[in-house]
């Protein structure tokens, strides 16, 4: 086998060509990803599809987004067709995915691809990131699968894969440029799309963050961290600060048919725009309002116990209380009847209030 001057590690072009030999066999049969062999006989993949699949993919796991990706191209199988949609129903659709904010920017995305571009995504990363909600990552993720540009992908997979395969001691996130460095020295020009998917393949069903399947691994011959047996030591992570941890209360109030009290949270900030039941502030100050002395109107309010969700930046842990209720909604407010309550566009933070509250009820999704 050819190697680098000097040493026992494989060229770079010679890892990529196994890598891409075990891509093509073993990829993962994904429904926005057109197989290596199509691709090989003159087929593209749908940008828009790609695209879509990508936005979804941000924070979230390929199994959680499955489901999410087909209800939405059933109902808007074009970017035409999602940029008529209502903000609304492409809220609702996306309720569960979390980052709200990325379900905004798709739909002003998808109207400004729709109207001004033609239906047409742009082909450079450059171009494709002057578009809203298409960052570094996705902007070459995009390139490379859809238009097979020579992208640098890298995403935590990636980020694995890599240190592992150099036994890289410098922590993330100082270690990102080498490990770019590191992806576009393995990057081929004929396939790079290929190349991408097969990385981040590698990384998701062999190359896991624990026991990794290095007697599968293509890249098992160049590997340091498998040549040393340190394969779970890497990546190094710089220690990461504690999150803050917010308090509140949530108040369920339910009205003797079932309807539960809703109202649409402001469309700037945090879950901008998403349909939540009343709480209270959610406040650093651990002597903040927690208990039914916060709630939206005198009832007999029932504690039911206590939620934690944790965002980006913060750890909020809601006090949740229950009351059965017959009033007119509060301005701003509306009642959400048992048939209805499922649709709403209730973040995951809020479907775990109202679990919490309401545990006989089931809360599936409209698809
Ligand atoms: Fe990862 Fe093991 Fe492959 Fe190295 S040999 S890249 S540690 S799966």
């Amino acid at each position: 086998m050819a190697t680098a001057t000097g040493t026992n590690t494989p060229a770079p072009a010679i890892l990529t060509c196994s890598l891409l030999e075990w891509y093509d066999r073993h990829h993962r049969s994904l429904p926005w990803r057109v197989p290596p062999a199509v691709i090989a006989a003159g087929e593209r993949p749908d940008p828009y599809r790609v695209w879509l699949s990508e936005i979804m993919l941000q924070q979230t796991t390929v199994g959680a987004v499955k489901s999410y990706f087909d209800a939405f191209t059933s109902r808007w199988p074009t970017v035409v067709d999602l940029a008529a949609a209502d903000l609304d129903d492409v809220m609702k659709a996306w309720a569960g995915l979390g980052y709200y904010s990325r379900a905004r920017n798709l739909k002003k995305c998808a109207d400004l691809v729709a109207h001004e571009l033609d239906g047409r995504f742009p082909q450079t990363e450059e171009g494709l990131r002057s578009l809203p909600g298409i960052g570094d990552y996705t902007s070459a993720a995009i390139a490379a699968i859809a238009f097979n540009r020579p992208a640098v992908v890298v995403d935590g997979n990636v980020e694995r894969v890599m240190t592992r395969l150099h036994a890289m001691e410098t922590p993330l996130p100082a270690a990102k440029p080498a490990i770019r460095a590191a992806v576009r020295e393995m990057l081929p020009e004929d396939r790079p799309g290929d190349f991408a998917q097969a990385m981040m393949d590698l990384g998701a069903t062999i190359c896991t963050p624990k026991n990794p399947a290095c007697g599968l691994c293509p890249l098992q011959v160049g590997c340091l961290a498998f040549r040393e047996g340190k394969q779970e030591r890497y990546p190094l992570k710089q220690a990461k600060p504690e999150k803050p941890v917010r308090v509140g209360a949530a108040f369920v109030a339910e009205r003797p048919d079932g309807a539960v009290l809703l109202r649409k949270r402001p469309m700037k900030g945090l879950l901008a725009g998403m349909a939540e039941v009343p709480t209270t502030d959610w406040t650093a100050r651990q002597d903040g309002i927690s208990s039914r002395d916060g709630a939206p109107f005198p009832a007999d309010w029932k504690p039911r116990g206590a939620i934690t969700h944790v965002f980006t930046h913060f750890e909020l842990r809601l006090s949740v209380f229950h009351a059965l209720a017959d009033i007119e909604a509060p301005e701003g407010h509306w009642w959400s009847d048992p048939a209805s309550l499922s649709g709403e566009a209730l973040p995951t933070v809020m479907r775990k209030a109202v679990a919490a509250a309401l545990p006989h009820r089931r809360l599936t999704r409209r698809r």
